[in-house]
């Protein structure tokens, strides 16, 4: 199949009712190559009357597929499954070309979404009830789980497949009808994932896309027929989408930023740490809300653990996603890169130590795209803005701390709480840890947490806000509603009807 919205159109359309749509505002935004620097396209940003379009679509195409048996949306997926997997080329291209990251790792963010999508296939399962028979007086009595309705996602420039994926299987799986607002710097996965859908025999209206900025997703917010709406994105506007769709009556999920922090124990593989830091720090060019941007060392691991990591981190290799020797890729644009390079600015004017300065380690034929090499800075304090702030680029800090309570103090004290991880060998230690932490997600000489498809993913504190983490049986949770049922048939039992609290036992 030939992905024909994604390749042909130099403008990036929405998606409505099943088919490519302009959209009915003049507003675009520029769509770049990051690694050369370059608009390649341009995407068509949504106002109220295309939300009013996609939503109107959505919510036509909403009863007869909640109407169909769980097992019938489940075959979709199935089909969905097999076509995300023939594609995933296709996808990995796409996200290269509009993120930056290297192909190798956006294949393994296809692999990460597809999980989702697996997961989403079991939904007769999932959304099996409870039942009591004959709880007395000829009742049975169950409680099963039911669809919201129309259901809308907002997602992040840095995971334009998988985050799409954490919601939108799950959400249709349910029996909802989904609105997807992806992110306006890579657009054009979103729609391959639609005519994908469309392919799996998804109804038409079941799945839409509205491009656009925060303007479509004021419209999303407002609309009253949208029941709940999943957001993944940075901290402030998690926050201000959860005040604005629960004052607007809505289930909301807004999963914001992270500060992941890596404790290395002086009894942990230094070498394996190392490296496990160097991957989470600098990969995906550290534009991950499960990067670690910092590293505690702890009592005397700080001097050879530092030693690797320089050792490793001036190895890295610089360059376009699309070449196969590349470790890490440009960041998004040219204004994410120039943030970073503000952030080490501070940093050095703070009285961090800068080891290695990631503005002069970008190659020569890398001049005109948004590159910025890996940092690493050393005695950084709980005070500086590099270790406040979400850098959101590849900058590691590392802190030192002399034992194991301080680190945990240390991370506990700290704003977010989205993924942590400990390095050591000693048992004791690492049950302690996984105690004591307040964080969402808690790896142990892993690095990078992120659950399966099977658990769910979320965060603390201001890395998210709402009840639910998303994907998983949390997902399944959030997309439905709690029904309990009491049923009794006139020629059962007799039973009399009176004033008193009914007990049928
Ligand atoms: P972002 O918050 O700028 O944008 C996210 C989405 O919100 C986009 O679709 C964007 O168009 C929209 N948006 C932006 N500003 C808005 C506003 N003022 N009002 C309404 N909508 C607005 O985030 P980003 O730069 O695309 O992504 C990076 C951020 O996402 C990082 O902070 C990262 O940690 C976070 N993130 C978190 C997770 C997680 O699971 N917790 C996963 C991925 C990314």
């Amino acid at each position: 199949m030939n992905p024909q919205y994604v390749q042909a159109n130099r403008m990036i359309p929405h998606w409505i009712a099943g088919r490519a749509d302009g959209g009915s505002n003049s507003r675009h935004g520029e769509v770049f190559d990051p690694a050369r620097g370059v608009v390649t396209r341009h995407v068509v940003l949504g106002d109220g009357a295309d939300v009013g379009r996609a939503v109107a679509a959505a919510a036509a195409a909403l009863p007869p597929w909640q109407a169909l048996s769980p097992a019938r949306r489940a075959r979709v997926m199935f089909k969905f499954r097999e076509l995300a997997e023939r594609h995933a080329g296709d996808f990995a291209r796409l996200i290269t070309a509009e993120h930056g990251k290297t192909l190798a790792d956006a294949r393994g963010e296809v692999q990460r979404g597809i999980e989702v999508v697996e997961f989403a296939c079991g939904i007769p399962q999932l959304l099996k009830g409870q039942h009591s028979p004959a709880i007395g007086g000829g009742i049975d009595h169950w409680s099963q789980r039911q669809a919201l309705g129309v259901v809308a996602g907002i997602t992040p420039f840095n995971f334009p497949f998988m985050v799409p994926m954490w919601m939108a299987p799950l959400a249709l799986a349910c029996g909802n009808t989904f609105v997807l607002k992806p992110s306006e710097r890579d657009p054009s996965p979103a729609l391959l994932i639609a005519e994908l859908l469309r392919e799996a025999g998804l109804p038409d209206g079941c799945f839409n896309v509205v491009q656009g900025d925060k303007e479509a997703v004021d419209a999303l917010l407002d609309h009253p027929e949208v029941q709940a709406v999943s957001f993944v994105g940075s901290t402030p506007v998690a926050q201000s989408i959860q005040t604005s769709g629960v004052r607007h009556g809505k289930r909301v999920q807004a999963l914001g930023g992270a500060k992941n922090h890596l404790v290395v124990m002086p009894d942990a593989d230094l070498d394996d740490a190392a490296a496990a830091l160097a991957g989470a720090a600098y990969g995906s060019a550290g534009e991950r809300c499960m990067a670690v941007s910092v590293a505690v060392a702890v009592g005397a691991c700080a001097e050879p653990l530092i030693e690797r990591l320089l050792a490793r981190a001036t190895q890295l290799k610089v360059g376009a996603g699309t070449a196969p020797d590349t470790d890490m890729g440009p960041l998004v644009t040219a204004a994410a890169r120039e943030r970073v390079k503000g952030h080490i600015a501070a940093g050095q004017r703070e009285g961090a130590r800068l080891l290695l300065d990631g503005r002069e380690g970008v190659p020569d034929g890398c001049r005109d795209g948004f590159f910025l090499g890996p940092t690493l800075f050393d005695h950084v304090t709980p005070d500086m803005s590099v270790y406040q702030t979400e850098i959101f680029g590849p900058v590691l800090c590392v802190v030192r701390v002399p034992d194991f309570a301080a680190a945990v103090e240390l991370v506990n004290r700290n704003r977010y709480a989205n993924g942590v991880a400990c390095f050591t060998r000693d048992g004791g230690t690492a049950q302690a840890f996984v105690r004591r932490i307040d964080v969402g997600m808690v790896g142990i000489n892993v690095p990078i947490p992120v659950p399966m498809a099977w658990h769910s993913f979320g965060g603390w504190k201001a890395s998210l806000f709402g009840d639910h983490a998303i994907y998983g049986e949390e997902g399944v949770r959030f997309y439905t509603r709690y029904k309990t049922v009491m049923q009794r048939w006139p020629d059962a039992q007799a039973q009399a009807h009176g004033l008193s609290m009914p007990t049928h036992g």
